[in-house]
């Protein structure tokens, strides 16, 4: 009697077990198991087979992307980059009848189901899942998720419709910054309805005009004298009013037309440089699209031939993107201006991608410090920023500290030896007249 009951313990045992592995297994298979980390090209086809086998009742198409994953990929190899795919596949959020592919360049595509609360909160928990993988061997470096969602509000849409959506919502969560979660709204329709319209509005604004050239000075703290600017481009639209660049710059270098304003910027200072014989150098920002033309140090050097302006009176800078460019390519042009005798700047220094690492790569003459390191002012920030400005002395090179606001901070710099000074404290930027009446004020 009590080997039979021994006997049926065991087979509950053995069937409690059974039944848990079971559930494990069911569960695993609502994980994405399709999703394979590959270099291919857009696996939206995959997901498109993968829906049209249930209802699409309240789903979302989302898209998460890693944040500079291209820097990611140049600071560590394909094994890690690999791994890290790998991880942030096991932590992905998707249950059963939900579907997950995995795009290229560190982006990927969901189907999810549920309300946006619910929704909401499923996509926190992943990010927060996410964000210390591997904390030490990234040495620190915190991989952050950005997600744009779109709710699909018709079931028979188009597929690249629904992922253009999210995508709209996801450039939005891009401008908001790190571990933000954006859904697609009206509101963005909108947005993107403009851009169609500013893109289309280019061509033409170019031709007339449109484009105004302003200059915000740089003050040397010791002398308190302007001994630099830089130029700034503004789109007076006729519908839209005034228009900063981050309204605009973006679509210019995605149509390409980036390279003509470039150009264009570069003229206009080189007028204003010769027609007042200012002494001063103007620096002008070229965009990476701009730098990797074929004949760009040609086109430049035959603008300032045009209105016989030396190339030491025009600084160069270089902006973020740009240094996220293959370093020995970024490298060769950069000797190329230098032997053509420009200034180069590295623009944004410290803003996240441009790391001492590539600084020791390639020649330059003007470190700006990025604004930011005076926005989230404290102790540390303060420390680093001098042993910058210090570190600059030490390379002959000129430190620039851009987005000065207030006195405290001039007085800092000053004593940290900084040699030029930018920002709102001073003045903002302004037309080519206003400058020149702030240069003859200032330098008297
Ligand atoms: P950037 O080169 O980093 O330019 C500095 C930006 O910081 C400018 O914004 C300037 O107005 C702003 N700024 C200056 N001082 C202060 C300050 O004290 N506090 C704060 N909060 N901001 C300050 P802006 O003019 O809107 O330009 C934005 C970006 O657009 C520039 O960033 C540059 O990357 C790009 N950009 C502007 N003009 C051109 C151009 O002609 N060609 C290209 N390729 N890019 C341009
Ligand atoms: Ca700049
Ligand atoms: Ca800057």
């Amino acid at each position: 009697m009590n080997i039979a009951i021994f006997i049926l313990i065991i087979l509950c045992i053995v069937l409690i077990l059974l039944l848990f592995y079971a559930s494990l297994q069911y569960h695993q298979s609502t994980l994405p198991q399709d999703l394979t980390i590959s270099k291919d090209e857009s696996n939206l086809y995959n997901l498109y087979t993968l829906i049209k086998t249930i209802p699409l009742n309240d789903y979302s198409f989302i898209i998460f992307k890693i944040l500079h994953f291209d820097a990611i990929h140049e600071l560590y190899n394909e094994e890690e980059e690999i791994s890290l795919l790998e991880f942030i596949k096991t932590k992905i959020p998707c249950r059963e009848n939900e579907f997950c592919e995995y795009e290229s360049n560190g982006i990927f595509l969901m189907f999810m189901k549920g309300e946006r609360s619910s929704l909401s909160k499923r996509l926190k928990q992943f990010q927060e899942a996410i964000r210390f993988y591997d904390y030490y061997e990234m040495e620190g470096y915190e991989i952050t998720i950005t997600i744009g969602v779109y709710r699909i509000e018709d079931k028979d849409e188009n597929i690249l419709h629904m992922k253009q959506k999210a995508r709209i919502a996801l450039k939005q969560a891009d401008h908001k910054g790190p571990n933000t979660i954006k859904f697609y709204s009206q509101r963005m329709r909108q947005m993107q309805l403009k851009a169609i319209e500013l893109e289309q509005s280019m061509s033409y604004g170019l031709k007339h005009n449109q484009f105004i050239v302003y200059i915000q000075p740089q003050i040397n703290p010791q002398t308190n004298k302007v001994v630099a600017g830089e130029a700034l481009i503004r789109w007076h639209h006729p519908v839209f009013g005034i228009l900063m660049p981050d309204q605009f710059i973006e679509l210019f270098e995605k149509n390409g037309t980036i390279t003509k304003l470039d150009c264009y910027v570069l003229e206009k200072v080189c007028s204003f440089i010769s027609e007042y014989k200012l002494l001063i150098r103007i620096a002008i920002n070229i965009s990476t699209n701009s730098l990797f033309k074929i004949d760009m140090v040609e086109t430049y050097q035959r603008i300032m031939r045009m209105y016989s302006i030396n190339s030491d009176q025009i600084e160069i800078e270089l902006c973020e993107q740009t240094m996220l460019q293959p370093i020995s390519l970024v490298k060769q042009k950069m000797l190329e201006l230098k032997q053509n005798g420009f200034h180069i700047a590295i623009d944004d220094f410290g803003s996240g991608t441009s790391t001492l690492n590539k600084l020791k790569e390639v020649p330059f003459d003007v470190l700006k410090l990025d604004k930011l390191f005076l926005q989230n002012e404290n102790e540390k920030g303060r420390m680093i920023m001098s042993d910058m400005i210090k570190l600059c002395k030490h390379l002959k090179i000129e430190c620039v500290a851009e987005g000065v606001e207030e006195k405290q901070q001039v007085i800092f710099l000053m004593k940290a030896g900084v040699d030029r000074l930018q920002g709102f404290y001073y003045a903002k930027a302004m037309t080519l007249p206003l400058f020149l009446e702030y240069l003859n004020k200032y330098n008297k």
